[in-house]
């Protein structure tokens, strides 16, 4: 068998980051000696807003080096809320990663493990499946590094579609959706903004391409409400930066919270996986993070990486959690329970 050995650049950051990157380092260690031919290893850099205030940056070049040359990074949360550039916004490292490795999928897993774990009514475990492709590097966020004078009269930010960016998101949303059951819903704001009626003309010359697969297209309120109303009819979603931004916490709500939803940043080239929440500074030190959302982040490396045995590994972290996750006694608080950080790693560690 041909074997692999993988550089994971590992970056913890800051709030709960560090917490729940120790746990899925933890279990990717365990499903590591069970794959035959495959060897990670892990090297840890710093990055985040406390990065920022021992050393005056957030995302270091060595750092952005180490994740170029790495075959993956593994992140855990960074920002904090009163770390902020002079002109107000938080330091989001993890964006300008995105944008530097030219990460154009924003990759965002929605499943629900649990019935308990959702609060709306009737769903069984893996009765709400399903994907968001968020586009990471226009859209909404294209301009989000012009500056502003405080005696302005006017601050506009600039929404960005361009062909490139569009077709290379929906293309891979399309892709997704051939793995799957074969239905892409575009949300977009056709019936109001240019850009996105742009963005609709080449979801639909991309659609075009693949006829195995079915393609709707909704407007992003009518996708908000159909979320909480009957999220079971969505398969594959695509959209512009910020309503993947806004619509992925909307859906991680209905299956568990932040806790439990993973992301991956894939780009042509490079990969970056961190669990879709932030830093959480509220519940940081105090080790009752969910790590399932990381962990779950880890698998979808596997995924990623090339080979057969990665794709077993990525499996058995999955079912490892389905397992945990069956028995309702497995509960971190954000889920209602009283499990820490550890002990649901351990968990987990046992299911594997
Ligand atoms: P960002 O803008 O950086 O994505 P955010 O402002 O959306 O961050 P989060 O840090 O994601 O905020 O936290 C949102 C809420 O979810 C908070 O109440 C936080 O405590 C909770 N939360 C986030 N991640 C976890 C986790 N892994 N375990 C438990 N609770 C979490």
């Amino acid at each position: 068998m041909q074997s692999h050995f993988f550089r994971i650049a590992v970056l913890g950051g800051d709030g709960i980051g560090p917490e729940v990157a120790a746990s899925a380092l933890q279990v990717l260690d365990a499903v590591g000696e069970k794959l035959t031919g495959v060897t990670l290893v892990y090297n840890e850099f710093p990055a985040g807003a406390g990065e920022f205030l021992k050393n005056g940056n957030p995302l270091p070049a060595s750092t952005l080096e180490a994740c170029r040359s790495a075959d993956a990074t593994l992140l855990g949360a960074m920002g904090l809320p009163d770390v902020r550039w002079p002109g107000g916004t938080e330091m989001a490292p993890q964006l300008d990663l995105r944008e530097e490795l030219d990460l154009f999928a924003g990759i965002r897993p929605i499943h629900l493990y649990n019935a308990a774990h959702t609060p709306l009514k009737g769903y069984q475990e893996g009765g709400i499946d399903l994907v968001i492709f968020r586009e990471n590097t226009e859209g909404l966020f294209a301009t989000r590094k012009n500056t502003w004078l405080k005696d302005a009269g006017e601050v506009s930010d600039r929404l960005v579609v361009t062909r490139r960016g569009a077709e290379r998101i929906v293309r891979a949303a399309f892709q997704e959706a051939r793995r799957r059951r074969k239905f892409v819903t575009l949300v977009d704001k056709a019936n109001v903004l240019p850009s996105m009626a742009f963005f609709r003309m080449v979801f639909d010359h991309v659609a075009a391409e693949f006829p195995d697969v079915s393609a709707e297209r909704i407007y992003v309120d009518a996708a908000a409400l159909y979320l909480v109303q009957k999220p079971e009819r969505f398969d594959v979603m695509v959209m512009e930066n910020l309503f993947g931004d806004i619509l992925s916490d909307l859906a991680a709500g209905i299956v568990g919270g932040m806790g439990m939803a993973p992301s991956a940043d894939i780009g042509e080239k490079h990969g970056v996986f961190q669990p879709s929440h932030g830093s959480a500074p509220g519940i940081a030190g105090q080790g009752v993070a969910n790590p399932i959302a990381t962990i779950l982040s880890a698998a979808m490396m596997l995924d990623w990486l090339p080979g057969a045995e990665t794709t077993r590994g990525a499996h058995m972290i999955r079912r490892a959690v389905q397992q945990v996750c069956c028995s309702s006694a497995n509960r971190t608080a954000d889920l209602g329970g009283a499990l820490t950080t550890r002990q649901m790693t351990e968990r987990i560690l046992e299911a594997l």
